[in-house]
């Protein structure tokens, strides 16, 4: 099977596809021969995305989504399968990431972060999972982070809410896996992307020199790590977390 065609035929679904890690994912599984449908509030972005995967010759569309609650996660399923049929793979990446003490967050911040987060993952999930379940085949990958493993000063907020999708990724393994769904995820450590662009001077490369590589990861690094648990080549790889973290978590 020559690369291009390896998802030949299947479609996915990656939220948070504007930008980063989610724009390296899309462009990473429609280059393998997905129909993909990528998702974000940015319509531009979206835009500029889907004319990327299109000039070089792949499929994709882009569906606008405030990913919040279960009405906006179900809706966003929804208009996916709409437009490329029944789904094969789910990245659930889109997350915020808020920095800071925790006498500080509101509660606000408290319900962006798990409304994004987890709470629409989870009914992502809901809707889309049984019916790969019915078919007997697909596969969720959900992005959480290095941060989930441990507990890091300022980052109680994040961490908790992607600790939830690593406990929920291990659950919908056990509960989705006997009937053909491989459940997920990758743990990235410090990565380049437009999110992280914004953090103070400095702070991503302070917070990458903690782990033997020493450096901040690529989009494409962690796209690489998404493609093969979305595909065959993880076959036998399930509930599984998979850091992507340049070894921090090891040491
Ligand atoms: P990013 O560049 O900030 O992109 C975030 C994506 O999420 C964008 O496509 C954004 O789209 C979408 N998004 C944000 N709020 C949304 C909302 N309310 N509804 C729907 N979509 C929304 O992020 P990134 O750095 O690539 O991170 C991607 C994932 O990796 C996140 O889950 C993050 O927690 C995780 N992660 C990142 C790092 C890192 O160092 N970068 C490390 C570990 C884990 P719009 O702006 O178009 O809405």
């Amino acid at each position: 099977m020559s690369e291009a065609s390896e998802l030949a035929g299947a479609s996915a679904l990656v939220t948070g596809g504007t930008s980063g890690i989610g724009r390296a994912t899309a462009l990473a599984l429609a280059g393998l021969g997905a129909r993909v449908v990528l998702s974000g509030r940015d319509a531009d972005r979206g835009g500029k995305v889907v004319a990327e995967i299109e000039a070089a010759g792949g499929e994709a569309h882009f569906v606008a989504a405030d990913l919040r609650d279960e009405t906006s996660a179900r809706t966003l399923a929804r208009e996916a399968a709409a437009l490329v049929g029944p789904l094969d793979i789910l990245v659930n990446n889109a997350g915020i990431f808020p920095f800071g003490p925790t006498g500080e967050a509101t509660e606000a911040d408290f319900d962006a972060t798990y409304g994004l987060n987890v709470k629409a993952p989870y009914f992502l999930v809901s809707e889309i999972a049984p019916g790969m379940a019915e078919r007997g085949r697909g596969s969720i990958i959900n992005v959480s982070t290095m941060v989930a493993e441990y507990g890091a000063d300022g980052m109680a907020l994040y961490g908790s809410s992607k600790a939830a999708l690593v406990l929920l990724t291990k659950a919908w393994a056990a509960e989705y896996g006997p009937r053909g769904v491989r459940v997920n995820a990758v743990s990235p450590g410090p990565t380049l992307t437009e999110g992280t662009a914004g953090m103070p001077d400095g702070s991503l490369d302070a917070l990458a020199s903690q782990a033997p590589a020493g450096r901040p990861g690529t989009t494409q690094e962690v796209a690489a790590a998404i493609v093969y648990l979305a595909t065959d080549r993880s076959s036998f790889v399930q509930g599984a977390v998979l850091p992507v973290d340049g070894g921090r978590i090891a040491v």
